[in-house]
C-alpha cells in the first residue's frame, strides 16, 4: 500500500521548502472559535505557480484554516507568514497585497448586476475576469442574485484571479455546480497558476480536482494528516477516499507523529 502509515512519511514531512517562491506559510498554526480550537498545529505552504487542494471530511477544519490564513480569524498559537511578515493583518489589508479570498457563498452581491459586481474590482481585474470567463460578457446586466450558481462562481473567481492577485484562497469551489462548470473554473485557476498565481482550494470533487492541482493536503479533526503531491494522491486515490475522507477517521491515524484527538470544536 502506498499510503503513509505511522512510521513513514508524508504526514510529518512537508513536500516543499520555504524560499522566495513561498507566498504564504502556516507555522504550527492553531485557531478556532472562542476557547474551542478547530485547527491545531497546522503547517502548510503555498508557492507561486502552484495549485494546492485542501481535502477533508465535513467539520475537519478546512474553512477555519482558510479564514485564519486570510486574517478573518486570529491564530491562537503559531502564525501565518504572508508577504514576508508573520504579523496578523485583517483580510482587507491582505487583499490590497494580492490575497484573494473566495468564500463558500462566492461573495457575489445579489442586488448588484454582474457588471456592478465587477466594478468592485479594478479595471484590469474586470477585463481579466471577462477574459478568463468570456461567458460573463453576456451576463453583465443581470443581477448577481439571478445568476446561476456556476455563473456566480465564475464571477467571483474571475474577479479574484484578475489583476494583481498573487494568491487565491477558495472555499468549496464547486459546491452545487455542474461538472462542466467545475472543469471550466479549475482550468482557469490552473491557467492563472501557469502565469504565477498560487492557489489553495477546498474541493469536494477529489477525483476531478486531482487533475488540476500540484499538491494535496488532507485534514482530519483539525490536523493535517496527509501532505503529498497530486501524482502520489492519484496513485492512492481509493485508499485516501476510504481512510481519510470518510466522516470518521479510523483509529490510529496520526498527524505529525502524534495521535489525533478530536478537537474541542467537534471535528469530523
Ligand atoms: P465543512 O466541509 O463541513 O464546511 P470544514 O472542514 O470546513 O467543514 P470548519 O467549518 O472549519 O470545517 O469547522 C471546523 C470545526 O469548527 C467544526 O467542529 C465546526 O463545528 C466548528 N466551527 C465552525 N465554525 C464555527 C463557529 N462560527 N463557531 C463555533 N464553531 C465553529
Amino acid at each position: 500500500m502506498g499510503l503513509p502509515h505511522e512510521e513513514s512519511s508524508h504526514m510529518a514531512k512537508p513536500q516543499t521548502r520555504s524560499d522566495d517562491l513561498t507566498l504564504i506559510r502556516a507555522e504550527r498554526l492553531s485557531a478556532g472559535y472562542g476557547s474551542n480550537l478547530a485547527i491545531r498545529d497546522i503547517d502548510l505552504e503555498i508557492r507561486r505557480g502552484e495549485v494546492v487542494a485542501l481535502f477533508g471530511p465535513n467539520g475537519a477544519g478546512k474553512t477555519t484554516t482558510l479564514l485564519t490564513l486570510g486574517g478573518e480569524l486570529r491564530a491562537a498559537t503559531g502564525r501565518v507568514v504572508w508577504n514576508n511578515s508573520g504579523k496578523w493583518e485583517p483580510l482587507h489589508r491582505r487583499a490590497r497585497q494580492g490575497f484573494a479570498f473566495v468564500p463558500e457563498d462566492g461573495a457575489v452581491f445579489g442586488g448588484l448586476t454582474a457588471h456592478q459586481n465587477l466594478m468592485v474590482a479594478r479595471r484590469a481585474e474586470r477585463d481579466s475576469a471577462m477574459h478568463v470567463f468570456p461567458e460573463l460578457r453576456d451576463l453583465l446586466h443581470r443581477r448577481g442574485g439571478l445568476l446561476s450558481g456556476g455563473e456566480q462562481r465564475m464571477l467571483a473567481v474571475g474577479r479574484a484571479i484578475g489583476g494583481p492577485t498573487r494568491l487565491l484562497v477558495a472555499d468549496e469551489l464547486s459546491l452545487g455546480l455542474a461538472p462542466r462548470t467545475v472543469g471550466v473554473i479549475l482550468k482557469a485557476i490552473r491557467a492563472a497558476a501557469e502565469r504565477g498565481l498560487g492557489a489553495l482550494i477546498v474541493e469536494q470533487h477529489v477525483h476531478r480536482a486531482l487533475g488540476f492541482v500540484d499538491r494535496v493536503y488532507v485534514m482530519q479533526r483539525g490536523r493535517i494528516t496527509l501532505d503529498m503531491t497530486a501524482a502520489e494522491a492519484r496513485k492512492n486515490i481509493d485508499e485516501i477516499q476510504a481512510q481519510y475522507l470518510t466522516a470518521e477517521a479510523p483509529a490510529g491515524i496520526t498527524a505529525n507523529g502524534n495521535n489525533v484527538e478530536p478537537t474541542e470544536g467537534g471535528g469530523a
